[in-house]
């Protein structure tokens, strides 16, 4: 194995550097996923040359940040090119307090993170073939499938403890073991994942959640005490009893629904993140076998774990929203009307994800996907739908503004009740969602309330 097919433009950066007189390899992630046939995302390069001659032989470099990173646009790609660098002296169990540029390739190779990650394809210039530089041994790993660290291991996590998480999401990622010696470090050095920000454990949980199995990485936080300290609302999960599954806690009642949920709608990353929330409320809400106001309460709390993890609004809105409603109970005699009241109550265009959200729930209940008639509901929603019904307050017939000049009164709260109430009217009987019926309704309202006593 000697080559290595990389993009037009990565070639054109290699090729560049190498005529200037400067050694480039390809490395990282690139040259693992490339070696395991998976989608490259970025990629990087590693050059001896000093962040200044990076940004003179490519005119159109962007120099990025003090650790020498210059991004070079080419063919439409965004090649990071790296001085060849080695780290110092770790004070935070975080960040090198210092970094010194190298000329050797090796020494780069080894301040990296696991084998698998510390393969290099390339040159020096003055060499007249390109080819891969593995001084750990990581296309054994590869072959073998095992994440293990480069170095000692307890060294290098306690160095950087994002390194914990990093291994656990690989491991899920490639479906990769953990190599043991490489998995007692995670043990040792668990509480230091303290050290990470809240925001790189929301972008690791992110990956973690995409990997399939999802639950993968998961079990290797639990196995290795990582979750307790990096997530420990979910760490409460644990020997919760359920009555549910046989022998499943609550935890793996979770991880289970999370796996659901990702074969029933394997794009859908939310979903996914939900699932794996959906009973956050439960271990505080305990009490004599029963889990009352669980909904509400995980959704507090979900709620507060991904704002602390630096999520974005929508995302919280949604994944709150659907943790907050999980527990409604469909029964064949739901009225038309019933049904059309849970679409705008749950919101028409997080009803679908919610009942996928059921669906995955059941299956973590050892239940089948359909249990409690959720195919029937699906389809009365559907057949409800279908004649596009008013469903929210911009669907009325009237806004706000036609009261307040057609009945004479100052906007306020009166207006804000006067078309709730006209809002389940229509909900109710959708014929009735015309300007001079919802106007005659609200005008007898108001003469009965300011008449009454
Ligand atoms: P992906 O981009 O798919 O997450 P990657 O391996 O490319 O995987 P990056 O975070 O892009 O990961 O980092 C690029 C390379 O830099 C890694 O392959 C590894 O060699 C090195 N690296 C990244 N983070 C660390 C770290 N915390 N400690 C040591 N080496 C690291
Ligand atoms: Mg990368």
């Amino acid at each position: 194995m000697t080559d290595l097919t990389v993009p037009g433009g990565v070639r054109t950066v290699l090729e560049t550097l190498w005529s200037n007189g400067h050694a480039a390899y390809v490395v990282g992630g690139a040259v693992r996923d490339s070696l395991l046939g998976r989608t490259v995302n970025d990629w990087d390069v590693a050059t001896s040359a000093r962040p200044e001659e990076i940004a003179q032989v490519f005119p159109a470099g962007r120099y990025e940040n003090r650790f020498g990173t210059v991004t070079v646009p080419v063919d439409g790609l965004d090649v990071q090119t790296t001085t060849f660098r080695r780290d110092h002296l770790y004070r935070d169990h975080r960040r090198p307090d210092d970094v010194t540029f190298t000329d050797s390739l090796e020494e780069d190779l080894a301040r990296r993170d696991f084998t698998v990650n510390a393969i290099a394809w390339g040159r020096e210039a003055s060499a007249q073939t390109a080819h891969f530089v593995d001084p750990t041994n990581g296309t054994a790993d590869l072959q073998a499938r095992l994440v293990r660290a480069v170095g000692d291991p307890a060294t290098r996590f306690d160095e950087d403890a994002l390194r914990l998480l990093r291994a656990a999401r690989f491991a899920a990622q490639l479906d990769f073991d953990i190599e043991p010696r490489t998995l007692e470090a995670m043990r040792g050095s668990a509480e230091t994942v303290r050290w990470v920000s809240q925001e790189r454990i929301g972008a690791e949980l992110r990956r973690m959640i995409a990997a399939d199995p999802p639950s993968a990485a998961f079990v290797v936080l639990a196995q290795t005490g990582l979750l307790e300290h990096a997530l420990p609302e979910l760490a409460a999960q644990r020997g919760i009893a359920q009555d549910k599954i046989p022998g499943h806690d609550l935890w793996m009642h979770s991880l289970t629904a999370l796996d659901a949920a990702a074969a029933i709608d394997p794009g859908n990353q939310m979903l996914r993140l939900t699932a794996l929330l959906h009973d956050i409320g439960k271990p505080t809400t305990y009490a004599n076998g029963h889990f009352v106001g669980h909904d509400t309460e995980g959704a507090k709390l979900a709620e507060a774990l991904l704002a602390r993890l630096a999520f974005p609004r929508r995302e919280i809105e949604l994944i709150t929203a659907l943790i907050g409603q999980h527990m409604f109970n469909y029964e064949s005699r739901w009225s038309g009307a019933a049904v059309r009241r849970f679409v705008r109550r749950v919101g028409r265009d997080r009803v679908d994800d919610l009942l996928k959200l059921r669906a995955a729930d059941n299956v973590g209940s050892g239940l089948a996907p359909n249990a409690g008639k959720l195919d029937e509901l699906r389809r009365r929603i559907d057949d409800e739908l279908r004649s596009n019904p008013p469903l929210s307050l911009s669907d009325l017939a009237l806004r706000g503004d036609d009261l307040v000049t057609e009945l004479n009164i100052k906007p306020g709260p009166v207006v804000g009740r006067l078309l709730e109430r006209l809002m389940s009217l229509v909900i109710a009987d959708p014929n009735q969602n015309r300007r001079d019926i919802l106007l005659a309704h609200a005008t007898d309202w108001l003469a009965r309330e300011t008449k009454a006593p």
